[in-house]
C-alpha cells in the first residue's frame, strides 16, 4: 500500500516548480490601491478590487454596522433559522442593479455555479426519460467546469465551443437542430479572467432566441467593473436585463469580501432555493457581509464617477504601457495581459517587479498555453495616477533591465 505523505510530496515537488500557486507574498495590511509588503508601500496591480471598495470607508462602515445590528454569525443555513431581513434586501437590491427579476445568495459565486447546472438537469422536470446539453466556452472559469461535473452523464451532453467563437457555438447548436434535446444551456464568463475579453453577448442573446436555449453568464469580473454604470457586461453589451440566468461573485468589485448570487426568471430563483444543495445545505451570507456588499452596491448606484475612475485609470495604463514598448492583448478591461513569452521571464519578472514597488503576478502553463506566459496587471480605481506612474516607471526600469523592451 501507497504512503500518502510521499506520494504527495513527490507530486508537491514537481508542482512547486511551476511556482504558479507558489508565492503567497502576504500583505501586511488591507487591500487597497497601494499596499505594504515586506514592510514597505508599493503598488497593487494584482487584485480584483476593480473599483476600491475593499477597504472604502463607507463599506468598512457599513461592515461594523452589521455586526452591530445583526451580529457575527446566523449560525444556520437559509431554510432553518439563517435568513435575516438583510439577506432579502441585498436580493433585492442585486436584482435592481442588474435589471433581473429575482436573486438568490451564496456564499460564493463557486457556490452558486456549483448550484446551478445540477440543479435543473439532475431533474425530471416531469419528463421520464430526456437529454440536456451544455455548451461551454473553452476558456470558462473552473467553478461553471466543475458545476457541470455535477450533471449526470447519462441526461446530459457537455460540449465544448472555441472561445468566444459564435460560429463555432452556432455549427454545434445547427449539427444538434434535430436531437431531440429537452434543455439547451450555453455558458459563458461575461469576462475572461485570462485574458480580459468580454463574451459577445448581444451576438449570444439572438442565439440563444433562435436556438431556444438558456444563456447562462457568469459576469464575476465585470460587475461593478463593465458598462457606463458598472452593471456588467450585458451593459457594456447593450443587452442589460437580456440575459436568461447572470451569476457573479461579491468577492471582486462589490467589496470583495465573500458571497456569490444567481439571478434571473423569478421562478427560476425561487425552484434554486428549492434545489440548490450549496444554498440549502451550507451557512448563510454573515451580516457583515451582507451590510458590506450592500453599501457598495448603493455606493455604484449613487455614484457614477468610481467606475468612470476605473474606466480612466484602465485607458491611462494601456496607452503608457504599450508606449513603453510591452505588448499587450488589446480591449478595454481593466485586466491587461502583459505578453512575455517564456514562463521564466514572467517569473523573474514579476519578482523583480515587487521589488521596484509593483505588486503584479505572472500566469504561465498551465494556467494559460505554453508560450503564452504573461504578467496580469489589473487596474482599479483605488489607484490615483501617481501609483500608475510609479508602476509605469518600474516596468520601464525593469522591462529595459531584462531586455524585454
Ligand atoms: C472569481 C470567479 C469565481 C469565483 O468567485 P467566488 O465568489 O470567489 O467563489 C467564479 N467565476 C468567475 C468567472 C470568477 O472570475
Amino acid at each position: 500500500m501507497a504512503n500518502y505523505l510521499e506520494l504527495v510530496s513527490q507530486e508537491l515537488q514537481q508542482l512547486e516548480e511551476t511556482k504558479t500557486f507558489k508565492y503567497e507574498v502576504p500583505l501586511e495590511g488591507p487591500q487597497d490601491g497601494v499596499v505594504r509588503v515586506n514592510g514597505k508601500k508599493v503598488v497593487m496591480l494584482a487584485s480584483n478590487n476593480y473599483v476600491g471598495l475593499s477597504n472604502h470607508p463607507a463599506v468598512r462602515r457599513a461592515a461594523i454596522k452589521g455586526i452591530k445590528e445583526y451580529g457575527y454569525g446566523v449560525a444556520s443555513v437559509r431554510f432553518i433559522c439563517g435568513t435575516q431581513d438583510i439577506h432579502f434586501d441585498l436580493e433585492k437590491k442585486i436584482s435592481k442593479f442588474l435589471g433581473t427579476e429575482d436573486t438568490i445568495l451564496f456564499s460564493s459565486c463557486w457556490a452558486a455555479n456549483e448550484a446551478f447546472f445540477a440543479s435543473l438537469t439532475n431533474e425530471k422536470l416531469g419528463y421520464e426519460t430526456y437529454k440536456d446539453v451544455i455548451y461551454s466556452d473553452r476558456l470558462n472559469h473552473a467553478s461553471i467546469i466543475d458545476g457541470q461535473r455535477l450533471c449526470k452523464a447519462e441526461t446530459t451532453d457537455k460540449k465544448i465551443y472555441k472561445h468566444n467563437d459564435v460560429d463555432d457555438l452556432i455549427r454545434q447548436l445547427e449539427e444538434d437542430k434535430n436531437t431531440d434535446y429537452r434543455l439547451r444551456i450555453i455558458a459563458t464568463d461575461g469576462v475572461f479572467s485570462m485574458e480580459g475579453d468580454l463574451a459577445h453577448l448581444d451576438k449570444l442573446v439572438d442565439i440563444a432566441k433562435n436556438y431556444n436555449a438558456i444563456l447562462f453568464v457568469d459576469d464575476s469580473h465585470a460587475v461593478g467593473v463593465c458598462g457606463k454604470r458598472g452593471r456588467g457586461t450585458p451593459e457594456a453589451k447593450g443587452v442589460h436585463g437580456k440575459i436568461d440566468v447572470l451569476t457573479g461573485t461579491l468577492g471582486k468589485a462589490i467589496g470583495g469580501a465573500a458571497g456569490g448570487y444567481i439571478s434571473g426568471k423569478k421562478e427560476l430563483i425561487s425552484y434554486m432555493r428549492q434545489k440548490a444543495r450549496t444554498y440549502i445545505f451550507s451557512n448563510s451570507l454573515p451580516a457583515p457581509i451582507v451590510y458590506g456588499a450592500t453599501a457598495a452596491f448603493d455606493l455604484l448606484m449613487k455614484d457614477k464617477s468610481i467606475v468612470t475612475r476605473l474606466h480612466k485609470n484602465t485607458a491611462y495604463f494601456r496607452k503608457e504601457i504599450v508606449k513603453l514598448g510591452f505588448t499587450i492583448l488589446e480591449g478595454d478591461h481593466p485586466i491587461v495581459p502583459i505578453m512575455l513569452g517564456e514562463a521564466a521571464v514572467a517569473q523573474d519578472m514579476s519578482k523583480e517587479l515587487l521589488k521596484a514597488g509593483v505588486y503584479i503576478k505572472g500566469l504561465w502553463f498551465p494556467v494559460v498555453p505554453k508560450g503564452e506566459a504573461r504578467l496580469r496587471a489589473q487596474i482599479s480605481a483605488a489607484l490615483r495616477t501617481k501609483d500608475i506612474d510609479r508602476a509605469l516607471e518600474a516596468f520601464e526600469k525593469v522591462g529595459k533591465r531584462m531586455k524585454v523592451i
